[in-house]
């Protein structure tokens, strides 16, 4: 097995952006522009719980810090660098190299240098913990204690494709190598809304990224805000590749499908134009799903307005989920 400094030269020793000091000394150093706050935020990956095994290294090493960038994302920040937590089994080069160029390319697209981080030899299971820097004005940031009754709700993109090929993975939706090949890619790469969270600084009041399902991530928005919300099913987003499956399926993918890494945000009714320019300008379509209302609680209603009774939960690591 290569040393431990031997994989950090090979495989996540890069460049650092100018200005900074990366991956080399005790720390890492940069710069926080004036007038702006760090943004920071750490997710863990556990092999078995968080990802398959067997899954693409390339996928995997986009993954871990996607989701990340997501956080920064749902804040309205803008990525500075990461660092890199690993505990490795064992030490593959063909995936240790997939695993960081999968890795590194989100990390360009994004300016998002890898500045940093730990490697350790792990007894059982293969663990990745990254975390990221953002900056972010203080007036800018979206925090989820910002809703206020009135605002319009909104999501990005498709909800459910990734909640469909879980299940198809996971043998709790028959095999159907179509519709696996078709919402796959939803799960494995998703696309972090960096873009769309910076743009809607100073327009939007709160936002979440949507880990663990509409209706639970929403959820926190709702109670760090003091207010319920009102959903109209018939105006969100569907993934077209599982429009065609039983309700039940599309109904818990929707609402309670987690990994879906959309932004739910709340603005108000007056920034509906700004909203859709600043979905424009960073090339994601937003649609609105309800609005925020002064009594507690999450209504649903199907489009003969009809209320939904038994909403679907989200995923809770230490629940049913
Ligand atoms: P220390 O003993 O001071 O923690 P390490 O020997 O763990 O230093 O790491 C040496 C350098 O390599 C440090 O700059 C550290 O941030 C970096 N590093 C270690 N593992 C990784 C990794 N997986 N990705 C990026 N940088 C890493
Ligand atoms: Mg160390």
């Amino acid at each position: 097995m290569p040393s431990e400094f031997d994989l950090i030269a090979q495989y996540f020793t890069r460049p650092a952006p100018d200005g900074m000091l990366g991956v080399g000394d005790d720390c890492a150093l940069f710069p926080v522009p004036a007038g702006m706050q760090v943004a920071t935020s750490k997710d863990l990956l556990v092999s078995g719980r968080h990802f398959y095994p067997d899954v693409d290294p390339r996928a995997l090493g986009h993954k871990s810090l996607a989701v990340n960038l997501s956080d920064l994302g749902a804040m309205g920040a803008q990525p500075i660098g990461c660092l890199l937590g690993l505990a490795l089994p064992s030490a593959d080069a063909a995936w240790l190299a997939a695993f960081a160029d999968g890795f590194h390319a989100l990390a360009a697209r994004h300016g998002c240098a890898l500045i940093g981080g730990d490697t350790t030899r792990s007894p059982q299971d293969l663990v990745i913990s990254v975390t990221v820097f953002g900056a972010v004005a203080p007036t800018r940031a979206l925090r989820r204690d910002a809703a206020r009754p009135g605002d319009d709700i909104w999501v990005s993109g498709e909800l459910g494709a990734a909640d469909v090929a879980y299940r198809l993975l996971d043998g709790q939706i028959p095999p159907d190598a179509t519709l696996l090949a078709a919402t796959r890619r939803a799960l494995e790469w998703p696309e972090p809304r960096v873009a769309l969270g910076q743009a809607l600084g100073g327009i939007a009041h709160a936002a979440i990224d949507l880990s663990d399902g509409l209706v639970q991530d929403l959820g926190h928005i709702l109670k760090a805000s003091a207010v319920g919300a009102r959903i109209d099913y018939a105006a969100l987003p569907v993934a077209a590749a599982i429009a065609a499956l039983p309700e039940p399926v599309r109904r818990r993918a929707i609402l309670g499908g987690g990994d879906v890494y959309e932004l739910c945000f709340t603005a108000p009714a007056s920034a509906r134009d700004a909203v859709a320019d600043a979905a424009r300008r960073a090339g994601v379509p937003v649609s609105r799903i309800g609005a925020i209302v002064p009594e507690a609680g999450i209504e649903v209603r199907e489009a003969d307005g009809r209320l939904m009774e038994a909403l679907p939960g989200g995923f809770d690591h230490f629940g049913a989920g």
